[in-house]
């Protein structure tokens, strides 16, 4: 079966009646680039760059990222790649950061909150990503964010780096597009007010289940309630697939949902567009969305969010198969 979906990984994905999903993976340093590729990617859906930062015992440079990002860009030519800027705190640490100790770091100083108040760090980045931004199809993502506030000030801080690189004369591509991850209770349940001043949404299961369900993504002890087919979860998924719809713009999705081949249609079904996952999933993913029509697949999706639990979700989906 794998060797099926292998075959085919090339193929594009499209459902029985004709909608087209993009189906993206998630990388996190330019040398599973290839592996991307390989397994089908039709673009990258999540570039994490935190990499970039802890490989060092330093600040990256200007230099050193440009370097990075133009080589992810120039191997997809002219296919999207998303590629986020620094998320670090959380459980994320950065030894030379001099992040301090927080009590919750999950709630704390962590991803677009540490960038905007350090934007001597932030701007390099973005100063990168422009410069890159020549080799293909930029997307620029932002993490974590909870309110209007944190884009309109991100958006601010990159037209000043755009307008000082263009005072050196670096070239700098036009249709660089911004947009955020969902991944805060917050911006799902106002994502119709946050979708106007992006170009894209992409909800980040992993962060929104621990979030929405109060549980820490990493620690066993909770575990048990950690499940991103949680009906809370995936209403917040319908109003923010529903919010990119009214606004026009792009919803995808690059939490590891995003490649749990049980709720691919369940997905399709909540209007995404884009699906975004670790490359060695995307073959079955693609094969899975192939037969699938979409007006059943709203059916489904519209039934899971009326279940009690996610494990009645997830039964839902297992009662599909056996009809
Ligand atoms: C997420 O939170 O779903 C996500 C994709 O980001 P990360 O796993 O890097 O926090
Ligand atoms: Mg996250």
């Amino acid at each position: 079966q794998r060797e099926e979906a292998l075959k085919k990984a090339d193929m594009d994905a499209e459902t029985a009646d004709g909608k087209r999903m993009q189906v993206f993976a998630n990388i996190g340093s330019p040398s599973d680039v290839d592996q991307a590729i390989a397994n089908g990617a039709e673009g990258i859906g999540l570039f994490r760059t935190e990499f970039l930062y802890l490989e060092n015992d330093n600040w990256p440079t200007e230099e050193e990222q440009t370097q990075a990002y133009s080589r992810v860009l120039k191997a997809f030519g002219d296919k999207p790649v998303v590629i986020r800027t620094l998320d670090i705190g959380g459980d994320k640490d950065l030894p030379y950061a001099n992040l301090p100790t927080e009590e919750n770091p999950f709630l704390g100083h962590r991803a677009i909150r540490y960038c905007l108040a350090n934007p001597e760090i932030f701007k390099t980045q973005l100063k990168a990503l422009l410069r890159s931004s020549i080799h293909g199809d930029l997307w620029i993502m932002l993490p974590m964010v909870e309110n209007l506030s944190e884009i309109r000030e991100a958006k601010a801080l990159l037209a000043e780096c755009r307008t000082e690189l263009m005072q050196s004369n670096i070239p700098i591509a036009d249709s660089i597009k911004v947009g955020i991850m969902v991944e805060v209770p917050a911006a799902a349940i106002y994502a119709d007010v946050l979708a106007k001043e992006v170009d894209f949404m992409s909800i980040g299961t992993n962060d929104l289940t621990q979030y929405t369900l109060a549980a820490d993504r990493g620690n066993e002890q909770v575990a048990h309630l950690y499940d991103a087919a949680h009906p809370a979860v995936l209403r917040l998924v319908k109003k923010t697939c529903d919010a990119a719809r009214e606004a026009g713009i792009v919803a995808g999705m690059c939490g590891e949902l995003a490649g749990d081949s049980q709720m691919t249609e369940i997905l399709i079904g909540l209007g995404l567009d884009e699906l975004s996952m670790s490359a060695g999933a995307i073959p079955e993913i693609k094969e899975k969305i192939r037969p699938l029509h979409s007006e059943s697949a709203q059916k489904l999706a519209e039934e899971a969010l009326r279940q009690e639990s996610p494990e009645a979700v997830r039964q839902l989906v297992q009662s599909q198969l056996v009809k």
